[in-house]
């Protein structure tokens, strides 16, 4: 039986592309290893959002470079978003990679395995499903991103959008709950785009009603929100369908009208405040967690102190914070100088975390005491976890069956998760 060891690196939508590869793997008969010292094909799943990222996947290459030089016979296929349209830079750099693939292109990776005479199925493989270990799934609903948003690599690499039709969608999920899965993440990288470009053009409240009638399934959850495509109309989805959580994603990147612009965002920050007003009308209490850059070319201490501003406003359950990472092939690479000194952009990092954490902290005291309907993920070091409909991680101080949702009242409250004791006439499923 042949082995594979697969390694990801990067968003939820990578982490799915990787399950989906897996349980391509599986049907091919391998099985899956947790060292690349013990695999016959190791595949490497690359991010290239940042810098970092890159050089994460860079020192795996190098490690897995030395087993094969031990072991020719070792295949080794990188995938993911550092694999664009040319690959020549690529093989010239790694020339003992077998395959590079871009996101869910899958097929070279499979024929290194495959014989020839197996099905290899298409671009998405309809119908191999990832089911996970757990009663959590990633969905991919939108595939690609139009936006183009000037920092950004991923348009280059995961294409232009791409929907998956409503009954796909429905047969997977039916799939994976009947498997386990209680709760449900669609994703895509501006997922309230999804459905303009199918033939009768459904839009994410259509597909967020088609899942619920799924009698299994107990949550919908949903992740990256543009405020520019997140409708009223599916707003009123969210807030009208009993399984569709009140938590979002949605990206703000920066406070000051001017790097908005810069950037290419689409919206002014008196509309994005906006957006989340009425977000939050509808549904109060729900958690809204945001992602910021800092640093990027031209941002100046004001425009950073209107982006701590809008932070101590709109007042965010998390806030993702990165420093901003040239890359090559955007707009922002290509005309704008990388002009924010490195300790600039360290100290403007460090000064959000300190902002956020306070603010989370003072939002989750708000938590404690109440009843909070939780969805047991897993079990870490003996203790129970899951998620509050809000998003919030709780850890539960009794036993509790994985994959149940459980009513947890909530005894402590910690900046970045909750900690609470069943409510035994709360157990829900
Ligand atoms: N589509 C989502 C949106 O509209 O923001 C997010 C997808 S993006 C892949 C995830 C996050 O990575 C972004 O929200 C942004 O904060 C960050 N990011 C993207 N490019 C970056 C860059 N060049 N440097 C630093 N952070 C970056
Ligand atoms: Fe990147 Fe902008 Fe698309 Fe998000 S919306 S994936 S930040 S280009």
């Amino acid at each position: 039986m042949q082995k594979y060891y697969l390694w990801t690196v990067g968003c939820q939508m990578n982490v799915a592309d990787s399950e989906k590869l897996a349980a391509g793997f599986t049907r091919l008969g391998l099985k899956a290893v947790d060292r690349p010292e013990r695999a016959d094909i190791v595949v490497v799943n690359t991010c290239s959002v940042r810098q970092h990222a890159e050089d994460r996947a860079y020192s795996k290459l190098g490690r897995v470079r030395d087993i094969k030089r031990e072991r020719p016979g070792l295949k080794l296929a990188v995938m993911g978003c550092m694999v664009g349209l040319k690959t020549d830079a690529l093989e010239k750099r790694f020339p003992y990679v077998d395959v590079f693939a871009r996101p869910q292109q899958f097929e070279g990776i499979m024929a290194l395995v495959a014989t020839p005479a197996e099905d290899l199925g298409g671009e998405f493989w309809p119908s191999t499903y990832a089911v996970p270990d757990g009663p959590c799934a990633y969905v991919p609903v939108v595939h690609g991103c139009n936006k183009f948003c000037t920092y950004c690599i991923v348009p280059y690499r995961r294409g232009r959008e791409k929907s998956r039709p409503v009954d796909e969608i429905v047969r997977e999920v039916a799939y994976v709950t009947a498997h386990g899965v209680r709760e449900v993440t669609l994703l895509g990288q501006t997922v309230e785009a999804y459905g303009h470009d199918l033939p009768a053009q459904p839009d994410l409240g259509d597909l967020m009603r088609e899942l619920s009638a799924l009698d299994r399934l107990q949550r919908i959850r949903f992740l990256t929100s543009y405020p520019k495509d997140m409708t009223q109309r599916i707003l009123e989805a969210v807030a009208t369908v009993p399984k569709v959580m009140e938590n979002f994603s949605l990206p703000v990147q920066a406070g000051s009208d001017a790097v908005l612009e810069s950037m290419r965002r689409g919206y002014t920050k008196s509309e994005y405040m906006e957006k989340i007003a009425e977000v939050r009308a509808m549904m109060p209490g729900a958690g809204i967690t945001t992602d910021i850059i800092v640093g990027y070319p031209g941002e100046t201490d004001r425009d950073f102190k209107e982006t701590c501003e809008l932070l101590e406003q709109l007042r965010f359950d998390k806030v993702h914070v990165a420093t901003y990472s040239p890359r090559p092939g955007t707009i922002a690479f290509r005309r704008m100088e990388d002009d924010v000194p490195a300790e600039v952009k360290a100290a403007r990092l460090q000064r959000v975390e300190e902002i956020e954490e306070r603010i989370s902290q003072e939002i989750n005291d708000g938590y404690a005491g109440t009843v909070q309907q939780v969805l047991v993920e897993g079990i870490r070091n003996d203790q129970p976890y899951g998620r509050t409909r809000t998003g919030k991680l709780v850890h539960i101080d009794a036993a509790a069956r994985v994959g149940s949702l459980v009513g947890v009242r909530i005894a402590h409250a910690g900046p970045f998760s909750l900690r609470g004791t069943p409510q035994d006439a709360l157990v829900l499923a």
